[in-house]
């Protein structure tokens, strides 16, 4: 059985003092739902994915829970090194501990104006690098659902991000589907709606890739309201949680909502 994800992105939040704060808490927590020496029987995963500069941190404090928790950043360049200037390589979060990487979310490609074309680049840069699971993200905006033209164009962001593993075999792959008019909103999706598209990225990606592990989680204002309905649907394998994550019992009740 697919491990169901939840994953925190606390975007550009947190210190390392903050982050040893919401540990104390988180763990408290954690600790306090079983042995810590085994989580097996949970069926989940926990990612958090903290600023570029609370990796090391964050790696050492979830180090005895590797099992089920794990690190990912929240970004990453396509180049392997050289004159970037301000820019991280997979090498380098690959040494903080990421096994994962946020690649494609829609603050990089609306706010910083990242392309398709340079976030097909840095899934190409995850894969070629390997170690590093690629947790792309894509969605549409509000514009595009009113005129019910999500589905192509999420196809056309897959597709363009996609395009360096077609035909190719590829052990895991996370998409997070996250509608740009959901995030941060406090709008969140229709369980129903978010199973539509969910279902549609997994028959688009049954033809022309060869994905060993494809994990499709939905993102965009995910509560303790909410997540109950998202999660029981069957192509909802996880959640990409924004706003929500930042405190530890929230975020915590969410994950127990999850799993239970
Ligand atoms: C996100 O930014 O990935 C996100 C899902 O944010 P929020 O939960 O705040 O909508």
């Amino acid at each position: 059985m697919k491990k169901k994800i939840i994953a925190a992105n606390f975007k550009m939040n947190k210190t390392d003092e903050d982050i040893k704060k919401y540990f104390a808490v988180f763990l408290d927590l954690i600790n306090g739902l079983k042995n810590k020496t085994s989580y097996d029987g949970l069926d989940a995963e926990l990612i958090f994915a903290p600023p570029f500069t609370s990796l090391l941190e964050t790696h050492k404090i979830i180090e005895p829970y590797l099992d089920f928790i794990k690190l990912s950043s929240q970004n990453v360049y396509s180049e392997k090194s050289g004159a970037y200037t301000g820019e991280i390589s997979i090498d380098m979060i690959k040494a903080c501990g990421c096994v994962y990487t946020i690649i494609g979310h829609s603050e990089r490609r609306n706010i910083f104006k990242e392309s398709d074309e340079l976030t097909g680049k840095k899934v190409e840069a995850a894969y070629t690098g390997g170690g590093v699971t690629p947790i792309l993200c894509v969605g549409e905006n509000l514009d595009i659902r009113k005129q019910n033209g999500q589905e192509r164009f999420v196809e056309n962001q897959l597709s363009a991000a996609l395009n360096s593993i077609k035909g190719r075999n590829t052990s895991s792959l996370i998409v997070a589907y996250e509608p740009v008019w959901a995030i941060g909103t406090g709008m969140s999706i229709k369980a129903d709606d978010g199973e539509a598209m969910h279902g549609f990225i997994y028959d688009y990606l049954k033809t022309g890739f060869s994905i060993g592990e494809l994990r499709v989680i939905y993102g965009g204002s995910v509560t303790e309201a909410n997540i109950e309905e998202l999660i029981g649907k069957p192509h909802i394998d996880g959640v990409l949680v924004g706003g929500a994550s930042l405190d530890p019992q929230s975020f915590y009740n969410i994950f127990k909502l999850a799993v239970k």
